[in-house]
């Protein structure tokens, strides 16, 4: 098959890497082109100084105050942003922060033509993002997300006056499965009727993604979180796959093929006997395997 392009679009800095790391790392791996956008600054998000700090203080700083040290937040999130990609072969060139604000993330004709513009441009074949009705899409950015690019994928399928770019039509889009299709709690996700159909085994590159999170620091996924988030996320994932790690994906259209599909991994789990399945789920990642992750301060022409 030929090298395929694809475009990977979270909300926030770390989604991306928590959701797709394995699996974007798996593409660069393979030759595919891998491109990653993030919508918004995320400098709310967990942040260290803007969310932890401010939390148990009686007063936060006044508006322009407060807005410097946003921006400087937010430049911390983007140089760690660009040392996850590094790790998983996505280049800086090739990583679009459309610096949105986190405070309230709507769909709106801007940023909807803007992704359009971009979809042009980069022509991915597939495309990731989140799933456009998670947690019953009501305050939720990252329902937000995934709209904004579901509104965008028919625009760059089409012409737009002022881009001179021809249309361009993905071939499928694939929803993160985490936070969608994961265990329900609310009363939005118990409305269900989704679920992973897709899971990409990770298990050799999940020492990997366990750096990724290490690198996103200024939100606290370092250090034990990362560690954690893997094992139960990725983890739980993997063990209902009949693998050790994965990640999975909602498909978003229905597949076309010439003969019934069936992976290789598929065949080959269904040919193991079940001690040799339940020894494949319990391997453990190294601690000695994880990457030392350095996060230096990107050159802001690029991006
Ligand atoms: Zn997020």
């Amino acid at each position: 098959m030929e090298s395929i392009r694809l475009l990977v679009i979270g909300a926030h800095p770390a989604d991306i890497f928590d959701q797709s790391a394995g699996t974007m790392a798996h593409h660069t791996a393979r030759g595919d082109w891998v491109g990653c956008v993030v919508l918004t600054h995320g400098a709310r998000i967990h942040d260290e100084v803007i969310s932890e700090q401010m939390f148990h203080r009686t007063e936060v700083p006044e508006a322009d105050v407060l807005s410097q040290m946003m921006t400087e937040r937010s430049d911390v999130k983007a140089d760690e942003v660009v040392a996850a990609c590094a790790l998983v072969g996505v280049k800086q060139e090739d990583i679009y922060f459309f610096g949105e604000d986190d405070a309230v993330l709507t769909v709106n004709e801007s940023n909807v033509r803007r992704l359009a513009c971009l979809v042009r441009r980069l022509k991915p074949d597939l495309v990731i993002t989140h799933f456009p009705k998670e947690g019953g899409a009501i305050g939720n950015p990252h329902a937000t997300a995934g709209q904004i690019v579901m509104h965008a994928l028919p625009l760059a399928a089409g012409v737009d006056p002022g881009d001179r770019l021809p249309p361009h039509r993905v071939a499928n889009v694939f929803f993160f499965g985490q936070g969608a299709a994961a265990t329900r709690r609310g009363i939005w996700s118990a409305e269900g009727g989704f679920y992973n159909d897709v899971f990409i085994d990770i298990t050799d590159v999940a020492h990997i993604k366990v750096a990724c999170l290490d690198a996103m620091k200024s939100q606290g996924y370092d250090g034990a979180y990362a560690r954690k988030r893997i094992e139960a996320s990725d983890g739980s994932f993997g063990d209902h796959a009949g693998v050790a790690y994965a990640e999975g994906f909602i498909r978003c259209d229905s597949t076309v093929c010439t003969h019934l599909p069936l992976s290789d991994l598929d065949l080959k789990i269904a040919r193991m006997s079940d001690h040799e399945i339940i020894r494949q789920r319990s391997y453990k990642i190294d601690e000695r395997q994880i990457p030392q992750v350095k996060v230096f301060a990107r050159n802001k022409k690029q991006s």
